[in-house]
Formats: structure tokens, sequence, C-alpha cells
């Protein structure tokens, strides 16, 4: 590769990667779920895909989808166990309004540990909400200390998306 030449795709390969992977894959507790080890009040049985409801539900009818294997990071899903789990999510959205008698839905990722990843097994939240919840949207969860002008931050994502 030529000295001005753009080196995307070392780039990308030398990236460092946000894996937040368990020490021991049969520790986690989404995984025993999955495999029927532990219980789970299960809503969706698919074949890439399990939905259950949160033992702690932020709301009732509060649904956590997971990817059958094991991947601690969005960025680690192969794209057909991304597509799997974000069907399964449009499959499951309307079901459980409907169940609940909710006006909509709060679907979410914690990605990561530092954005509060408890479990590090990727699981996509779908929470009920109605209009006097007294909760907020996803908006409401960050303080807005934005430092860097939208032009430079773009420049920045789009270098390395490609
Ligand atoms: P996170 O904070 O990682 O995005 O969310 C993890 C969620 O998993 C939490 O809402 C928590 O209540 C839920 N959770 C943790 N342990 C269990 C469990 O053993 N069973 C079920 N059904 N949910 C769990
Ligand atoms: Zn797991």
């Amino acid at each position: 590769m030529g000295r001005g030449m753009a080196p995307r795709h070392r780039e990308l390969t030398l990236a460092p990667r946000r894996v937040y992977v368990s020490p021991m894959t049969t520790s986690c507790i989404f995984c025993r779920i999955v495999g029927g080890e532990i219980p789970a009040e299960v809503v969706a049985r698919e074949p890439d895909v399990v939905a259950f409801l949160d033992v702690q539900p932020l709301a009732d009818g509060h649904v956590l989808v997971v990817p059958r294997a094991h991947v601690a990071a969005v960025e680690d899903l192969e794209p057909a166990a991304a597509a799997a789990l974000f069907e399964a999510v449009l499959h499951l959205a309307g079901p459980v309004r409907e169940a609940l008698g909710a006006a909509g839905t709060t679907i979410g990722i914690n990605n990561g540990a530092a954005t509060g990843q408890t479990i590090p097994h990727v699981h996509v939240h779908i929470v009920p909400r109605w209009p006097d919840d007294g909760a907020g949207s996803i908006h409401t969860i960050f303080p807005r200390k934005t430092r860097r002008p939208l032009g430079e931050v773009g420049a920045a994502i789009r270098q390395l998306v490609g």
C-alpha cells in the first residue's frame, strides 16, 4: 500500500475490539437461561433467539431478547445473528405492547460495561410504556456534554465506516 493511500482495511482489522467476554461462557446467566439450566418466563423461542421476562422489570411486560449464541457486544454479532435478533424484536414489539395495553415501547441495548451493561451477553430490552408512566425518553439519560462540532465528528466516523 502506498504512503498516501487510506489504510482503511488495515485500520478496521486493527481497531480495538470492545469485547466484554466473561471468563467462562458457562457462567453467563443468559446462556444458562437459553440452555434451560435456570428458569425464566420465556415468551418466545426461535432458532437463533430467545425472549424472556426481565426478573427485575422496569415495567410490567419488560422483555429481554437475546441471541442463543453468547456474544458480548453488538459489534461482535455475526450479520445473520444480528438480523435474527432484530427480526425477533420486530416480531415481539407489537404483542408485548398489546398484551400489556401499553401505548408504546422503549427498545434499547446497553452495549458495553461503561454503558451499564451488567450481563455481558447481548440483549435487547423491550419495555412497555404509557403516557403517564413517569419515565423519560432515551434523551433523558444523557447530560448532553458535547464538545466537538457535528462536522468533525461525522468525518471521524465516516473515515472508519469506509
Ligand atoms: P443490562 O443492565 O445488562 O442491560 O440488563 C440486564 C438485565 O437482566 C437487567 O434488567 C436485570 O434485571 C436482568 N436480569 C439479571 N439477571 C437475570 C436473571 O437471572 N433472569 C432474568 N430473567 N433477568 C435477569
Ligand atoms: Zn451468554
